[in-house]
C-alpha cells in the first residue's frame, strides 16, 4: 500500500485489518443465528470494556451524537434541571441538544485548556434540584481530559444522574463506569473502539434504567426511545430474533471483532499504552517548541493532542505538508481559536511506529515552514518516552 497515508485524526482512526475483514463478510439476515450471536457477544464484551458488569448496553446504527441524544432524551422530561459541564465544543452540543428536549440547562464552561473546578460544580449542585449532569471525558476540540471519578462521586452525593460523553475516550482513557458510579457512558464506533463510523454505543446503569422506567411522560424522540430498543437488546442477548429497526449488520460483526481485540489486550494494558503514546506526543511537541492547549499533563488526553502552531507557521500549509509527508492530521475545531492549532489523534490501534512516523512528518513540515528548532529533537524526545 505504497500510496496509503497514515490516518492520525481524532476519529475515524486506523482500523485493525481483522476488523475490516469482519466488516467485509457477506451480510447475513439481521435475525440469522450467527448474527444474533455476534450481537449478544458484542453486548457482553461492552460490559467488560466499559467496566460496567451490571449495565445495560445499547448498540445502535448512528453516530456519537445519536448516543448523546438517546441518553438525554430517555432520562429527562420537559422542565428537568440539567447541569452541563463543558470543556469545549462538545459540551456546548450537549447543552443545545438538551434544550431542544425542554431541559432547563445550566452551563458551566471551563477556560480553554482547563477543566471546570470541582468546587464550582459542587457549588452548583448544592443549589439543588438537578436531575442530571453531563460532562465530556475528552473534549476532542481541546484535548482536555476531565477526571470522571470525582464528578461521579459528586453526582452520587447529590443524587443526580450522570452522563459521560466518552466518544473520544471509551477504550482509550481509563473508565470504570460502575465503580465510579456513572449512569451512562456513551461513545461512537470510529474512535478508540476501533470500528468504522456508523455505530452509537452506550451502557446505562440500573439506576438510569429505573429512572427511565418511572417516567411520567413519553420519550420525546421516537427513534431513540428505549421502549423500542430495550426489548431488542434483551432478545439479542438471550439469543432470540427480534426487530425494531434494521441493525447495521456488518458494523456489528466488526464491533464484535474489535471488542475481542480490545479485551485480548486487556483494559489496563490498553489504558497504559494510550498514556505512553500521548506522553511521547506531548514531549515531542514541547521539544519542538510547540505549546499544547491543555494547561498541564493532568488534564491532557491520552487519545489526542492539540498543539498550537508556532509563530510564523500557517495551519493550512503545514497540514498540507504533513499530508505530503504521508500523514493526515486534523485542523482546529473550537471556533474561537480554530485557526491557531491542530489535532493529532492517537488512539485505538496506534503503535510506536505510527507515533514516530507522525512526529517525524510534523518535524519535517515545521522545518519546511521555517520554524526554527534543532532538527530531530521531536523524534528524540518521543523515543526517550517510548524506550
Ligand atoms: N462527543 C465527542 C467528545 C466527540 O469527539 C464527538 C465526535 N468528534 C461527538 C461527541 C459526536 O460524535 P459523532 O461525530 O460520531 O456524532
Amino acid at each position: 500500500m505504497k500510496s496509503r497515508k497514515l490516518l492520525m485524526i481524532p476519529g475515524p482512526i486506523e482500523f485493525e485489518p481483522e476488523v475490516l475483514s469482519a466488516l467485509g463478510q457477506p451480510t447475513t439476515s439481521h435475525v440469522a443465528p450467527n448474527f444474533i450471536q455476534s450481537f449478544g457477544n458484542a453486548m457482553r464484551m461492552m460490559r467488560k470494556v466499559w467496566l460496567a458488569p451490571t449495565g445495560q448496553p445499547f448498540i445502535m446504527a448512528g453516530t456519537g451524537t445519536l448516543a448523546m441524544d438517546m441518553a438525554a432524551v430517555n432520562l429527562i422530561e420537559k422542565g428537568d434541571k440539567v447541569l452541563v459541564i463543558s470543556t469545549g465544543y462538545f459540551g456546548l452540543r450537549y447543552a443545545e441538544l438538551l434544550l431542544r428536549y425542554g431541559a432547563e440547562v445550566t452551563f458551566l464552561q471551563s477556560e480553554v485548556g482547563d477543566v471546570v473546578p470541582l468546587e464550582m460544580i459542587e457549588d452548583e449542585l448544592k443549589k439543588g434540584d438537578y436531575k442530571l449532569l453531563t460532562f465530556t471525558h475528552v473534549d476532542t476540540s481541546t484535548a482536555v481530559m476531565v477526571d470522571p471519578k470525582p464528578i461521579g462521586k459528586l453526582a452520587l452525593k447529590y443524587n443526580v444522574l450522570s452522563i459521560l460523553d466518552g466518544v473520544c475516550s471509551v477504550a482509550g482513557e481509563e473508565i470504570r463506569q460502575e465503580e465510579w458510579g456513572i449512569d451512562v457512558v456513551l461513545t461512537a464506533s470510529q474512535k478508540a473502539i476501533g470500528v468504522p463510523p456508523g455505530l452509537a454505543l452506550l451502557v446505562a446503569s440500573k439506576k438510569a434504567m429505573n429512572v427511565w422506567k418511572n417516567r411520567k411522560t413519553p420519550v420525546a424522540n421516537y427513534y431513540s426511545d428505549w421502549s423500542n430498543w430495550l426489548p431488542i437488546m434483551q432478545a439479542y442477548e438471550s439469543g432470540n430474533p427480534s426487530y425494531f429497526g434494521t441493525p447495521a449488520v456488518n458494523l456489528v460483526m466488526a464491533l464484535e471483532k474489535s471488542l475481542e481485540i480490545i479485551l485480548d489486550e486487556g483494559m489496563d494494558v490498553r489504558f497504559a499504552r494510550h498514556q505512553l503514546m500521548a506522553k511521547a506526543f506531548r514531549e515531542a511537541m514541547k521539544a519542538m517548541g510547540l505549546k499544547n492547549i491543555p494547561i498541564n499533563d493532568e488534564v491532557s488526553a491520552a487519545t489526542l493532542s492539540a498543539p498550537y502552531y508556532p509563530d510564523g507557521i500557517t495551519g493550512g500549509q503545514m497540514l498540507a505538508q504533513v499530508n505530503i509527508e504521508g500523514v493526515i492530521l486534523a485542523g482546529g475545531l473550537l471556533p474561537e481559536i480554530k485557526g491557531d492549532y491542530f489535532r493529532i489523534g492517537h488512539m485505538g490501534s496506534i503503535n510506536r511506529a505510527d507515533t514516530l512516523a507522525t512526529i517525524s512528518a510534523i518535524e519535517v513540515s515545521l522545518k519546511k515552514g521555517g520554524h526554527i528548532f534543532e532538527e530531530g529533537v521531536g523524534v528524540k524526545a518521543a523515543q526517550r518516552v517510548l524506550s
